[in-house]
């Protein structure tokens, strides 16, 4: 029994479900972060989904922040995707072929953002990045790439690699089974630090095919860059021959239809896309010049292929999305809910002089237990802070509020979050505050 707040909700379904699950997989879950390691409790089994809402399989419901980790930007089962999906599926679900349906999101992708020429579909965001570095080096002929602490951008073994110690780095492996050889290839550095960037070009100059960002760094915490750091690296790239690649995976038609490209005003030379341009199915993609993209295979010595690229039924969810957030007024209208959402929680929190920062831009927002005004990088965020998100979650989920089970992922609202949900929402969450700072 919690004894801080509400009693715990129920699990006996979810914990049945997941001692047994843990027979088939390891940790019993097939992406590690769901098995709820840096919270309290078994982890939850989703049994439906429904605009902003999901019902677990004990049957307890939830305003739903995490959103398949953002993909859902129209909230879930929207009645659009969901039809288009169903019609396109009489007639087949895989051809390993061309399909008319590829045209047909690629144009609405190419038509209403000018940052890309052309693109490739893939399968994921993991697939889609590491087919963007393999295109960098293919491009240039050059081996190396340099990455950011606190960036995440899949689990490729190029990028599956951390800062070592001191001002620029040769990355570490971060997971067992990625060869020091591949970790040599990669540069990390931190990120906002010039200093480190430049003093990285003058020790690998003409070797650097690539730096890699997430514009919107949101996988270790919410590390909000300056308009002015990302024109620096547009330049450096420039200067240097070396391609800017901007991994905008959960960035790319979230903080508007053209992404943080757009939002910010630069153009990448490859930019890697994923979650929201499938619907909740399973899709990717990277694009750049035509150029650039000349020297993919067929076309070009590049090689990339997939058996499920393309794939008919996650085109259709990507078409009927897409379709929806090009409406007039989408993107004003589900970041004006979101501001207005994160700057009353500010509001409460600051009254109360909690040390408590909500970070947002468009959609996306993330909770951070600091005084500090910024944050920009990984650094700066005190690992001691997340035990009271591990609090602040339970406190949640036992008054209907799903937030991703990790204190260093960001939120997502979506256009079926109601007025009256994040009413409800802040409620929750200006108690369950109260508790985590008594
Ligand atoms: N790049 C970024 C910025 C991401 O956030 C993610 C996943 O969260 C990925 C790449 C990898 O995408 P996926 O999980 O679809 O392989």
């Amino acid at each position: 029994v919690n004894t801080t707040g509400k009693p715990d909700i129920s699990r006996e379904k979810s914990t049945e479900l997941y001692e047994k699950s843990k027979a088939f997989f390891p940790g019993g879950v097939n992406s590690p972060v769901r098995a709820f390691k840096s919270v309290y409790g078994t982890p939850l089994f989703i049994a439906k989904g429904d605009g902003c809402h999901i019902w677990d399989a004990d049957g307890n419901q939830f305003i739903d922040f995490c959103c398949s980790w953002g993909p859902l930007i129209l909230g879930h089962n929207h009645p659009k995707v969901r039809e288009k999906v169903t019609e396109v599926m009489q007639n087949g679900m895989s051809f390993g072929a061309p399909t008319a349906l590829e045209n047909e999101l690629a144009e609405l992708l190419l038509k209403n953002n000018k940052f890309i020429k052309k693109l490739r579909f893939v399968s994921s965001g993991t697939e889609a990045v590491m087919s963007a570095i393999r295109l960098a080096r293919g491009y240039t002929k050059r081996d190396k790439i340099l990455k950011f602490e606190g960036c995440y951008h899949g689990h490729s073994d190029s990028l599956l690699v951390k800062a070592g110690s001191g001002l620029v780095t040769f990355g570490e492996t971060s997971s067992a089974g990625v060869p020091k050889s591949f970790a040599d290839e990669t540069i990390v550095v931190g990120l906002n630090d010039i200093a480190a960037l430049d003093k990285a070009f003058e020790e690998f100059k003409d070797q650097i095919a690539a730096i890699i960002i997430e514009p919107v760094p949101a996988n270790n915490g919410l590390l909000l860059q300056t308009k002015e750091y990302l024109q620096y690296l547009r330049e450096i790239c420039t200067k240097n021959g070396t391609l800017l690649i901007f991994d905008e995976v959960i960035s790319g038609f979230r903080v508007g239809f053209e992404g943080a490209a757009g939002h910010y005003g630069i153009q990448p030379d490859i930019i890697t896309y994923g979650k929201i341009i499938g619907g909740g199915l399973p899709v990717g993609c990277y694009g750049a010049s035509v150029e650039i993209m000349g020297s993919i295979s067929p076309d070009g010595p590049v090689y990339q292929a997939g058996t499920l690229s393309g794939n008919p039924v996650a085109m259709a969810a990507g078409i009927a999305q897409l379709t929806e957030l090009l409406r007039m007024g989408f993107y004003r209208d589900l970041n004006n809910k979101t501001e207005e959402f994160t700057e009353s929680i500010q509001r409460f929190a600051t009254a109360r002089n909690y040390k408590f920062k909500v970070f947002s831009i468009g959609s996306i927002f993330w909770f951070a237990y600091t005084d500090k005004e910024t944050i920009s990088s990984a650094e700066e965020i005190d690992p001691a802070s997340m035990e009271k998100f591990k609090i602040m979650h339970r406190e949640l989920l036992n008054r209907g509020i799903y937030l991703g089970p990790s204190g260093y992922e960001v939120g997502f609202i979506s256009s079926a979050h109601t007025k009256v949900d994040l009413e409800k929402a802040k409620r929750a969450i200006f108690e369950s505050l109260d508790l985590v700072f008594r």
